[in-house]
């Protein structure tokens, strides 16, 4: 025995290796789910009694069934009392069961209630190098379809496995007590079914895991052709991405079907064994009737608990391949679990905690950075830069220089990977990142609508600010004269993305969303498409509003719009090459600065990012 142990060790450090870990570890960490049925234990344990006596009771009816023909053969007039017991514990078996089921669904529910919870606050607090390695659409489907497939389990397959369990061994020791000769012929079947259900049970989970990862890819098209449907007609790919998805489908078809062959397969040899075993005991029961060993009333009673008992046996295979799912769902989504956050899911439910208003004072200083996908790819090279409170500073120079990486390491999306950021003197891992980003207002480039009102969409800002005080932003942000124009006004729904807002009317709803916040540290990532005067003139009289007393970081594309920054600084293959004011930089003989405007005024108003870089 010891020596077929350290063999099979061997295995597993060979070739067998991570399929041998897979299946102790996900078996193990399935089991660790159940860790969310420790808030209600009282009521599972009364839905596992329930369910023990409720299979009690199941186990009674053959024996009143055999006392009955005993009866009626004896011709004794108990039959009618007998006929009244088997009422009486018909209905006690339906409150049972009606307890038990409704008691396993509550629990069931609630825990998943939490464990989905779990799963989508540790998912929106990962780390942004997280979801550049997913995909979403991915994401999305592993957390529906594999919760669904442990659902299923808690809520079904457990329930029956345990009940189905009771009645064959209560249905064993059962016939035991009447006739084991006829017992050995019936279990005869069993340790054959066993070993092909642990293997067709393996071969099962692999497959099916197979076809939930396909399930997953096709769901991943989906999404990325709906996100970015404008796209596919603008290209007029219709076509192309009816094919991607058809190609998809067609990888979940072939792998669901071999799933189904190979299950096909085995119940058909399970319900030829079991049938198999019933007519073999039938055989023997009559033979033995014949000779006289047994009564009418044992054989009847007999036969009913091999029906039991090779029912609970077809059902094994079929639960046993429910539990293998589950626990290829249960593996990804502790996968998923086991993820370290940037922010500890449980400090969610609470209020961020306290954090002194910031000064404003951001300093970067020779910040070194490559993105965690591309840890080759150096993206900054020892950038430096000082922003005294309240201080307005631009961000320039050529596409690909690396001004957003800048912004994202400002908002602690990423680490430095060497180089220190400062804010108020202090290191800026020292603060909790959720009381850091508290502190700091974004308005993007393209904005993004929440589906919902405009009013709610200005009150992300600050959930929980009153209708009073949104108005108020928005007013500053030059937005309320055109949200009071539609005829909802602030309860005006906008569509999925805001598409029913213009380009330049989005902006203002994501300046009040910034007014509202009240940051001590606000970025402006400038819009690249031109917006027409008119609009351009509210924006910038918002954004004149929104900058004052905050530390202001402009990723500025057009150089009219930086003239006036306190400070520009321009980025250039992953450095801070100049910084100064408008008038110092263009001072500078052969400064980058002073090029890249010349380029603007001679070519009228061309983004400066897109000139090229020395
Ligand atoms: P633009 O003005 O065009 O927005 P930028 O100056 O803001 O350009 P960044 O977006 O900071 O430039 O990009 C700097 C470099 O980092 C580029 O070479 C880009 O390819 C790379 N990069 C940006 N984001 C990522 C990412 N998530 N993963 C890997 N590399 C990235």
């Amino acid at each position: 025995m010891p020596r077929m142990a350290r063999h099979s060790r061997n295995d597993r450090a060979g070739i067998e290796l991570p399929k041998a870990r897979v299946d102790r570890e996900s078996l193990r960490e399935a089991l660790g789910l159940f860790r969310y049925l420790r808030p209600r234990f009282g009521r599972f344990v009364a839905a596992m009694a329930a369910l023990f006596v409720g299979s009690l009771l199941s186990l009674s009816f053959p024996f009143l069934a055999g006392r009955m023909v005993d009866e009626a053969v004896a011709r004794s007039g108990a039959v009618d009392r007998t006929a009244l017991w088997m009422v009486g514990v018909l209905v006690a078996q339906a409150g049972v069961s009606f307890f038990h089921s409704l008691s396993f669904a509550s629990v069931g529910q609630r825990s998943l209630v939490d464990l989905r919870r779990d799963v989508y606050a540790r998912l929106i607090t990962l780390p942004m190098a997280f979801f550049a390695r997913r995909r979403v659409g991915e994401l999305a489907s592993r957390l529906s379809a594999d919760l669904i497939q442990i659902e299923d389990t808690l809520i079904a397959t457990v329930p029956q496995f345990l009940r189905q369990t009771i009645l064959l061994a209560g249905g064993v020791a059962l016939i035991a007590a009447t006739s084991l000769q006829l017992t050995a012929i019936m279990l005869s079947s069993l340790p054959v079914l066993t070993v092909l259900a642990v293997v067709f049970g393996r071969r099962t989970r692999r497959i099916a895991r197979e076809a939930q990862d396909r399930l997953a890819d096709t769901a991943t098209i989906v999404e990325e052709t709906l996100q970015g449907i404008l796209n596919v007609k603008a290209f007029a790919n219709e076509g192309y991405e009816l094919d991607r998805y058809h190609e998809g489908l067609r990888r979940f078809l072939a792998a669901t079907l071999r799933g189904a062959r190979l299950r096909a397969g085995f119940i058909a040899f399970v319900v030829f064994a079991l049938f198999g075993s019933v007519v073999l005991v039938l055989w023997s029961g009559a033979r033995l009737l014949q000779s006289g060993g047994i009564t009418f009333g044992q054989l009847t009673r007999f036969l009913l608990y091999t029906t039991f008992v090779a029912g609970a046996m077809g059902q094994f295979a079929e639960l046993y391949t429910q539990i293998q799912k589950a626990v290829g769902a249960t593996q990804r989504v502790r996968e998923l679990q086991r993820e370290t956050g940037e922010l500890d899911p449980a400090s969610l439910a609470s209020a961020a905690p306290a954090q002194p208003r910031f000064r404003g004072e951001v300093a970067f200083e020779d910040v070194h950075f490559a993105y965690p996908s591309r840890p080759e790819a150096a993206v900054l090279r020892g950038v430096s830069l000082h922003a005294a409170p309240g201080e307005k500073v631009a961000l320039v120079g050529p596409s690909g220089a690396g001004k957003s990486t800048i912004i994202a390491l400002l908002l602690r999306l990423y680490e430095p990977v060497s180089g220190r950021l400062r804010i108020d003197g202090m290191d800026a891992r020292d603060y909790p990142l959720a009381g850091l980003r508290g502190q700091m207002a974004m308005v993007p480039q393209e904005v993004l609508l929440f589906g919902g009102t405009i009013a709610e969409n200005i009150a992300y800002g600050r959930p929980g600010a009153n209708r009073a005080e949104i108005e108020a932003a928005a007013r500053k942000a030059n937005a309320h004269a055109f949200i009071e124009s539609f005829p909802k006004g602030y309860d005006t729904p906008v569509g999925d993305r805001g598409i029913q807002l213009s380009g330049g009317q989005r902006q203002r709803v994501a300046i009040a969303r910034a007014i509202l916040k009240d940051p001590a540290i606000l970025i402006l990532d400038e819009a690249t498409s031109a917006l027409d005067s008119e609009s351009e003139g509210l924006i910038q009289a918002a954004l004149e509003t929104l900058m004052q007393g905050r530390t202001t970081f402009i990723v500025a594309h057009r150089l009219a719009t930086v003239r006036h920054a306190d400070k520009i600084a321009v980025v250039s293959d992953g450095r801070v090459v100049e910084s100064g004011t408008h008038a110092e930089l263009q001072a500078l003989e052969d400064g980058v600065y002073r090029r890249l405007s010349a380029l603007q005024f001679r070519d009228g108003p061309v983004p400066v990012d897109s000139a090229q870089g020395p």
